[in-house]
């Protein structure tokens, strides 16, 4: 009878924390970080993923991926995971010489792998932040720390997302604290600022950083 009471209580507890928890998120009207990590363990490259990156030379754009067509709009909004940062590998190198193609035909200033058929954690990001303000490639990437501040971005868009006629303001935080590795393979830490119309690396990093989670951007309108 005794066990029964204590049952009875832990079952009233757990409903009330319950009820209580999904309370507080419904409140939450901030924007948040997604939590859920890239799936950090290196998987070899598929059969398929080798066969479509290999398909073209270095200099060869790859097909985008856009949202107004189902098949592709299902593909982007996977969660991305990691690939070995090898220097070496051919096939990540030629991955990265043909996103870089495919960025700079069609005029972006970042793309990542899933916009390209490859559900993998990469990334070209320009670093505005930077002398010569290069493209930087951004291999299996982490944000540790996010500001508290957030702010509004005007500007943003998307390749995916071409004739784009909706609102492009977004909530983003001002500053980021990341880790990647650089396509050299090397494990670098970062903190990451700029926000404004001729510095947006944080902006940038946090927009690819979100296709590896499977987040576009109209998910980030700054809607009150
Ligand atoms: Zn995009």
């Amino acid at each position: 009878m005794k066990k029964h009471t204590f049952l009875n209580f832990s079952l009233l507890m757990l409903l009330f924390f319950t009820i209580g928890f999904s309370a507080c998120k419904k409140e939450t009207t901030e924007p948040q970080p997604d939590s859920i990590p890239i799936v950090n363990q290196y998987q070899p490259w598929t059969q398929a993923e080798i066969d479509l990156i290999m398909s073209g030379e270095a200099d060869e754009p790859m097909r985008i991926l856009i949202t107004s067509n189902e098949e592709d709009s299902l593909f982007l909004v996977q969660k991305a995971i990691a690939i070995k940062p090898d220097a070496n590998d051919p096939v990540l190198i030629r991955l990265r010489e043909r996103m870089n193609k495919t960025m700079i035909e069609g005029n972006g200033v970042g793309i990542a792998g899933p916009q390209v058929g490859i559900s993998r954690a990469i990334f070209w990001c320009k670093r505005f932040d930077l002398e010569n303000k290069p493209f930087q490639f951004i291999i299996n990437p982490e944000i540790l720390f996010y500001s508290v501040r957030m702010i509004t971005f005007p500007y943003d868009g998307c390749l995916s997302i071409p004739n784009y006629t909706g609102p492009t303001a977004t909530r983003r935080h001002s500053s980021i604290f990341v880790e990647y590795y650089t396509q050299d393979g090397v494990k670098e830490k970062n903190i990451l600022e700029g926000t404004s119309s001729s510095n947006f690396t944080a902006v940038c990093f946090q927009h690819e950083y979100d296709h590896l989670q499977g987040i576009l951007f109209p998910e980030r309108l700054n809607v009150p």
